[in-house]
Formats: C-alpha cells, sequence, structure tokens
C-alpha cells in the first residue's frame, strides 16, 4: 500500500475518493472535497487524478505527472487530504469500478467508502462499467456545482432509475465557478488565474509552461 494511504490499524476508515482529471485541479475542488470531509465526518479524502480518463473526449490532457504533481501541491497541507498514484500508474484505463475494488481489497471490512463527484459527473452514472457493483461497494456523494443543480440530478436519475438514488448523497457545496477549461483557457490568453488555484499550483504552471 503506498505510504500517503492512511493507515487503517484495525479500526473502521471512512475514506472519501475525490476523483478527477485535475487538469489543473483548482479551489472548486478543494471546497467541494473539504465540505465532504467534513458533513460526512470522513477520515481522509483521497486525491485520484486519472491516467487515461474513460469519461473526457479527445482532448489532450496533460502529462498524468505534471496532474499529479499539480494535485499535491494543491492538498499536501491539509491534514485530511492525501493523493493516490493508482490510477496514473495503472497500465490500462481504470474505470471507476476497478479504483473501487482495488480499495475494497486493501482495507477489506474496515473500509466505508464515498466516491465524492460534482453533479455533473454523476448525471451519466448508469453508463458507467459495471455501476450496480459501484453501488453496492460504496456511496456517492453528489455535490452541487455552478451550472448543475442538485435539484435536476434528483429528477433525472431518481425518475429513470429509483434504486441508483438510494446510493448517493447529496450535498450542497459553497459555489464556485470554477473549471480547468476556464483555467486553462485563461492561461492561454494570458489572463490571471490567482486565487482560482492555490498560488503554488500557479506558480508551477508557469513555470513548466503548461496551457500556453
Ligand atoms: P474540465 O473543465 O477539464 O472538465 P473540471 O473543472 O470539470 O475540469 P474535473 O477534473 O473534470 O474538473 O472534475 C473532477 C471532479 O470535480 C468532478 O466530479 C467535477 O464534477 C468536480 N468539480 C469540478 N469543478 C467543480 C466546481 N467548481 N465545483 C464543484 N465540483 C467541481
Ligand atoms: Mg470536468
Amino acid at each position: 500500500m503506498s505510504f500517503l494511504l492512511p493507515k487503517a490499524n484495525g479500526k473502521q476508515l471512512r475514506l472519501g475518493i475525490m476523483g478527477g482529471t485535475f487538469d489543473p485541479i483548482h479551489m472548486g475542488h478543494l471546497v467541494t472535497a473539504e465540505e465532504a470531509c467534513q458533513q460526512f465526518n470522513l477520515n481522509n479524502v483521497i486525491f485520484m487524478p486519472s491516467g487515461e480518463p474513460p469519461h473526457k473526449d479527445k482532448r489532450q490532457v496533460t502529462a498524468a505527472e505534471h496532474r499529479y504533481i499539480m494535485t499535491m501541491l494543491a492538498v499536501v497541507a491539509n491534514p485530511c487530504f492525501t493523493i493516490s498514484r493508482m490510477e496514473i500508474e495503472s497500465e490500462r484505463t481504470s474505470y471507476t469500478v476497478d479504483t473501487v475494488r482495488r480499495f475494497c481489497d486493501l482495507y477489506g471490512s474496515n473500509l466505508e467508502l464515498f466516491f465524492i463527484t460534482g453533479a455533473d459527473a454523476i448525471l451519466d452514472i448508469t453508463t458507467w462499467k459495471n455501476y450496480e457493483e459501484i453501488l453496492e461497494r460504496c456511496s456517492f456523494i453528489a455535490t452541487s456545482r455552478p451550472g448543475y443543480s442538485l435539484q435536476k440530478l434528483r429528477e433525472v436519475l431518481g425518475s429513470a432509475f429509483a434504486a441508483v438514488m438510494q446510493h448517493i448523497h447529496l450535498l450542497e457545496v459553497p459555489a464556485m465557478a470554477i473549471s480547468s477549461t476556464e483555467i486553462r483557457r485563461r492561461v492561454a490568453a494570458g489572463k490571471t488565474i490567482r486565487y482560482l488555484t492555490p498560488r503554488p499550483v500557479e506558480q508551477y504552471i508557469y513555470k513548466n509552461q503548461l496551457y500556453r
């Protein structure tokens, strides 16, 4: 097991996984994870940068190592946050079900697992590989995100898949109208990104000439 992952030491752990491309990580991700951590009494939130993301279009994603380092820079100072290389080191595309299975194997019965996703990312959950198994093994914390209301999620998923909604907790988080896409656009246009992402991430982007 990675030395960065929390140890169960025989105790029950409530862990959240915050998956994403994190290209780059920004304040919207951090506020969301912090709120989920507090409201659901999680011991830790594990940020999981994706390798080859199955739900992205063919946009060229920045090298995994850059995305990993930026995510690390953003989360290390928070005692409840950590990061995992599990998906970026996987030889093939990691699906959520693979990650969830690996966590269940690692921690066994000491684990209560929560998957944290924005309302946009969870809308198509019924198209995810083995989504029924995922929902059996963990719960979801679906968070609000500007432009994607929890009410809409309730309507869309609740009407078609009432059983699915039983495994999904809805969480309202402070609204942060920030996206990685917008940050990439702003850097390319020479506009400031200060306060949209932590300062060390901003400096890393300029130092490595990302998104130009
Ligand atoms: P991109 O624009 O490249 O898609 P993104 O900002 O959506 O980037 P992702 O890495 O795709 O970031 O998202 C990871 C997770 O964080 C997803 O579950 C997404 O819904 C959630 N998320 C992203 N931005 C926000 C935000 N501003 N507020 C709440 N949740 C967010
Ligand atoms: Mg996204």
